[in-house]
């Protein structure tokens, strides 16, 4: 395949120029149609494989200018939050519109973050299930109109306790919903929170 199969948005290709991505990686080229679709999807995939772009390209052209949150990502640990942020900083570079991302990670300045949502809500969520947690609790960051949830590294999510807050964030989510689990592994102790979110996912092993 190639990069140009998916028809995404000019900015995006120009993205992929810019940072000299030739051609997709085999799980995406599994893995962006599936997201396309708008299907739920469990992904088992490693690190190095290119899943972070399998799923930021495609969900990246989807996203409209209007000011609510629309994708949230969660990672278990702050260092894969600021690269998944920064690959999605890379990619809006050209960006025609005006999308902006929330980076929420614990150890960092709660009230500077809750003083800039109450101006004005990013489009892209982007951070650890704690912090995030937290602030969609307070109603400071309201993701009542979520169309795509991503949840990065979901057996490292578990292992490290997290689940329940990603599970608190899901439940504050509408109905409608395409959820996104990309994991190493998948436990059967991630089974009951997939069961409860996901519907008809499409489970890809790679
Ligand atoms: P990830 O598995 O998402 O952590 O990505 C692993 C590394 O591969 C990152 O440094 C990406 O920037 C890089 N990468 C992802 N997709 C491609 C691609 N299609 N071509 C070249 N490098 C890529």
């Amino acid at each position: 395949a190639n990069f140009a199969d998916y028809r995404f948005t000019d900015f995006l290709n120009k993205a992929l120029t810019k940072i000299n991505f030739q051609k997709p990686t085999p799980v995406q080229e599994k893995v962006i149609p599936l997201v396309q679709t708008g299907r739920d999807l469990i992904v088992q995939a490693q690190t190095g494989s290119g899943k972070t772009h399998a799923y930021l390209l495609p969900l990246l052209d989807e996203l409209t200018d209007a000011q609510q949150v629309q994708l949230v990502i969660t990672a278990p640990s702050r260092e894969l939050a600021y690269q998944i942020r920064n690959d999605t900083e890379q990619l809006l570079a050209n960006q025609p519109s005006t999308l902006r991302v929330g980076l929420y990670v614990g150890g960092t300045d709660k009230q500077k973050q809750v003083n800039s949502l109450k101006n004005k809500q990013p489009q892209i969520v982007i951070g650890t299930p704690g912090r995030v947690w937290d602030l969609v609790r307070s109603h400071d960051l309201l993701v009542y109109q979520t169309k795509y949830f991503v949840i990065d590294e979901a057996d490292m999510t578990l292992d490290l306790g997290f689940l329940k807050d990603v599970d608190l964030i899901a439940g504050s989510m509408p109905e409608k919903l395409q959820t996104m689990v990309f994991s190493a592994t998948i436990p059967p102790k991630l089974q009951p929170f997939l069961k409860k979110y996901l519907h008809n996912p499409k489970v890809e092993k790679l």
